[in-house]
């Protein structure tokens, strides 16, 4: 059952390599703690298939969140800009709509919760722990650094924060999720396990640090 969402999620459009996405299921899978798994950053489905099967194998759910206007990178003019996903009524990007062909194609709108909003306002209505967050929106500094700040308190102790886009060397990429990483570990709070590639794991071993608390 499984085995068909994964080859669904390496024909699927996006930006995760397989055997990165192959690590990001892994890890979904062997988390030890209950609860969500959810991921930042749906764009067309692709990394959520990867968690998508490692949700029907725990018998949970992934909830994954995207305004799905685009981040930077993907609008007119710039590297990763799609002129097919530009909506001739609104003339704004649209991903929505191939997100749901894909995840309707693979057979797993049961177990994906797809949130259409911004992340940081599902963050601040979120009131529970996550067994496992993903995040691969937004690459500036705001907003990957907003995204770490409204995400990581949700991570439960035993639970994993996936980060994608880690380049320790900027000549391999922007650096944002990068120094989100380098602020996890400097918080203490997490332990790296190993990852994959730019895909970074950090296990939460304490709970986070009540803000105004140090
Ligand atoms: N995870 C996908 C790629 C995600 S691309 C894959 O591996 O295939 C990044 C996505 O983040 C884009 O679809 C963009 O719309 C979304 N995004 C950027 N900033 C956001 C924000 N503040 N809230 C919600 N989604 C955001
Ligand atoms: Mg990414």
């Amino acid at each position: 059952m499984s085995e068909a969402v994964l080859r669904a999620a390496r024909s699927a459009v996006g930006f995760m390599p397989d055997d990165e996405g192959m690590a990001l299921h892994d890890a979904a899978l062997s988390v030890p703690v209950p609860g969500p798994l959810v991921e930042v950053g749906s764009y067309l489905g692709r990394s959520t298939l990867y968690l998508a099967a490692a949700a029907r194998a725990r018998g949970g759910v992934v909830v994954t969140v995207d305004h799905h206007r685009g981040s930077e990178e993907h609008q007119p003019g710039w590297e990763y800009h799609d002129p097919g996903l530009v909506d001739p009524t609104t003339g704004r990007l649209d991903t929505l709509p191939g997100f749901r062909r894909a995840i309707a194609s693979a057979g797993v709108e049961d177990v994906v919760v797809a949130v259409v909003a911004r992340s940081e306002t599902l963050a601040a209505l979120w009131d529970r722990q996550a067994a496992f967050v993903f995040l691969d929106g937004s690459h500036t500094d705001e907003s990957a650094g907003r995204d770490y700040r409204c995400w990581s308190p949700h991570v439960a102790v035993g639970g994993l924060l996936a980060i994608h886009d880690v380049f320790p060397d900027p000549a391999d990429g922007g650096q944002a999720p990068y120094r989100i990483y380098r602020r996890a570990l400097e918080s203490g709070e997490y332990t790296e396990v190993p990852g994959c590639g730019s895909l970074r794991l950090l296990r939460r071993d304490r709970p986070p640090a009540v803000p105004g608390s140090a």
